[in-house]
């Protein structure tokens, strides 16, 4: 190694001047960050340059790697980027220099990253960013995506620290998140109103199958306006009338309000969102 590790604390890394204020383009800052905070280490991915942070979690006594890889399009076999591609920002995807900042699963934070670490949907946390401060949210994986004891609101404030301490301009996620089977992108938002991913400022970008804002805010109000008093009445007559019931009582007693709304089926899909 060139220089010696770093190590900082999971919880405050990349606060507001902690360890450093970066003040320039991602561009610049992005180099200022890997020669203050992170250091190089002596193997290569295919030539492209790796630098690890280390990050300390305290009250597991624990520390991750936080690795970012240098990928530049001209020695990469995968010189287009899908992502930009998929969002439809076709004059970004052939830039020069992207990142990939990862935090590996826990079984593999000893291990050396070797090019499979690209293609991994098991991180705790995978983002790519262009040099030009446009990236992508490639997968988060909190408690149920097989983290040991870092959940997924704990890595999306790093993500989003680490993101605005860049100065990052836009992040795509296509939003596939899920809660016990269910589809947590929609469900957060009837509950909430936005999606899980709007707590960091995240927004409808677009969404598959031709559904756009206007349909998913649409869908996301009308069940958010469905009554469950009425759901039980309107379902009075049918033969599920009894389960239906039970299963709203159910989850009254365990919410411990009278929750005032439900979700039913929706026939969207993934959202697009981006940083603002
Ligand atoms: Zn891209
Ligand atoms: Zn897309
Ligand atoms: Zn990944």
């Amino acid at each position: 190694m060139e220089n010696p590790p770093k190590f900082y604390g999971f919880h405050t890394f990349a606060e507001p001047g902690c360890p450093i204020t970066l003040t320039a383009s991602f561009r610049d800052n992005i180099r200022h960050f890997l020669q203050e905070c992170a250091s190089t280490e002596a193997s290569l991915i295919d030539g492209m340059p790796i630098w690890r942070t280390f990050l300390v979690y305290e009250a597991k006594s624990a520390v991750l790697p936080l690795y970012t890889v240098e990928e530049n399009a001209e020695d990469s076999d995968r010189p287009f980027c899908d992502y930009c591609r998929c969002v439809g920002w076709s004059h970004h995807f052939v830039l020069k220099r992207k990142y990939h900042l990862i935090i590996p699963a826990n079984d593999q934070w000893d291990d050396p990253i070797d090019e499979r670490v690209f293609d991994l949907q098991t991180h705790l946390l995978h983002g790519l960013i262009h040099c030009n401060g446009f990236g992508h949210l490639i997968c988060i994986n909190g408690i149920e995506g097989g983290s040991k004891f870092i959940c997924g609101r704990e890595t999306m404030d790093l993500w989003d620290r680490i993101c605005t301490s860049l100065s990052v301009r836009q992040i795509t996620v296509e939003d596939l998140s899920k809660k016990h089977k269910m589809e947590l992108w929609l469900l957060h938002g009837v509950a909430y109103g936005q999606s899980w991913f709007g707590i960091w400022r995240y927004w409808f970008c677009h969404g598959s199958f031709g559904v756009n804002e206007h349909n998913y805010r649409s869908a996301i109000d009308l069940l958010s306006s469905l009554e469950l008093d009425r759901i039980i009445v309107d379902f009075s007559f049918v033969k599920a009338c009894f389960d239906i019931k039970q299963m709203i009582q159910y989850y009254r007693d365990k919410s411990g309000s009278n929750l005032t709304y439900d979700y039913g089926p929706y026939e969207g899909s993934f959202v697009e969102e981006s940083f603002v």
